[in-house]
């Protein structure tokens, strides 16, 4: 017979991982899935500095920091598998996942930290340009632009921060801001306002992007006039590049006929991280909470891990 584990953690970032430590500790038999790299959307942060205990003077980065908690958590003794889940089925007593080769794996509780991933920038052609000009990821995309031109698409935190990093490498980085006000943090604003490589757009919309294989046309509307302007790439650059940041997207698709309350898309629970159907929890970005940072998310795990390890106990 297969085995039944005390806890299933579905993704290893900071919550599955902060999940899978308590997990360990609590001596909970506890399995952690992962389709990918461990460290979900810090994976590919390039600083970190707001995780409490972090040494300041110290460049943190999401991967350091994700290898640290991958070891301590391996260190408790949880259990890994590399596998992408197609199948959750979770209100009975035994909780069952079924991944796409069709391995199947049970548990008598669940914790769902699945996470969020960027959202689209939502313009014409822009599945065709994904990685030809289209990116998400500034650290892991910026040496490509070079000395040339780079946009980057929304206003908030994330937005600004990743502009004002890819001015290390562009040579010029436009902010493509659908209103006249930033909504990144006052501190983050003054910094780019004096940072002479960065310009902005207001009030503006990328409608369409196209090119020959490679980005090298967009047009960009002004949402107050309607007004379009064509942006073409330098000749001699051939291309530019075309950085989204404005917002994400939880990833709860899995989970949509699986008997779970959500609320446009995010999970609810209540503050211990329970969802409605018993020996369920979501932990970090996937669930409905107001505040969503790697801090809250290993935060969310801890929790989740200690309730389970609650209801296991009382299914003895
Ligand atoms: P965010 O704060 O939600 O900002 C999203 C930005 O994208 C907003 O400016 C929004 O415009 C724009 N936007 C949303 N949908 C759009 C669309 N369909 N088309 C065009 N623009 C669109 O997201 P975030 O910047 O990723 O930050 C997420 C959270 O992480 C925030 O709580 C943030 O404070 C935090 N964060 C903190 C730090 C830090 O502390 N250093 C760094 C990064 C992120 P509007 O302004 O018009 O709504």
């Amino acid at each position: 017979m297969e085995m039944i584990y005390d806890l299933i953690i579905l993704g290893a970032g900071p919550a599955g991982l902060a999940a899978g430590l308590y997990g360990g500790r609590y001596r909970l038999n506890t399995l952690l899935i992962e389709r990918g790299q461990d460290g979900g959307q810090i994976a590919i942060t390039s600083e970190i500095e707001n995780y409490p205990g972090q040494m300041v003077d110290q460049e943190e980065s999401g991967a350091t920091l994700t290898a640290r908690m991958t070891r301590q958590a391996e260190k408790f003794g949880v259990h890994r598998a590399g596998a992408t889940i197609a199948k959750a089925e979770l209100s009975g007593p035994v909780k069952r996942l079924t991944d796409t080769r069709g391995n199947v794996y049970e548990g008598k509780t669940v914790i769902l930290a699945t996470g969020a991933h960027p959202r689209p920038i939502g313009c014409k052609n822009e599945r065709e340009f994904l990685g030809k000009g289209i990116s998400f990821c500034a650290t892991c995309d910026a040496n490509f632009y070079e000395g040339m031109e780079v946009f980057v698409v929304g206003g908030g935190d994330s937005a600004v921060e990743e502009a004002m990093y890819l001015t290390k490498f562009a040579r010029k980085v436009t902010v493509i801001h659908r209103r006249d006000q930033l909504r990144a943090a006052v501190s983050i604003q003054e910094k780019a306002f004096r940072n002479e490589k960065l310009h902005f757009m207001w009030d503006s919309v990328v409608d369409e992007v196209s090119g020959d294989g490679i980005l090298d046309r967009m047009v960009v509307r002004n949402v107050k006039t309607g007004e379009l302007t064509e942006v073409l790439a330098d000749p001699e650059d051939g291309m530019f590049g075309l950085f989204g940041f404005i917002g994400y997207l939880p990833n709860t698709e899995l989970f949509a006929d699986a008997g779970l309350e959500m609320e446009n898309g995010y999970i609810r629970t209540d503050e211990d991280m329970q969802t409605n159907l018993p020996g369920v929890y979501a932990a970090g970005d996937l669930r409905v909470k107001s505040l969503r940072q790697v801090v809250t998310a290993a935060a969310d795990g801890a929790i989740a891990a200690s309730r389970a390890e609650r209801y296991v106990s009382e299914l003895e």
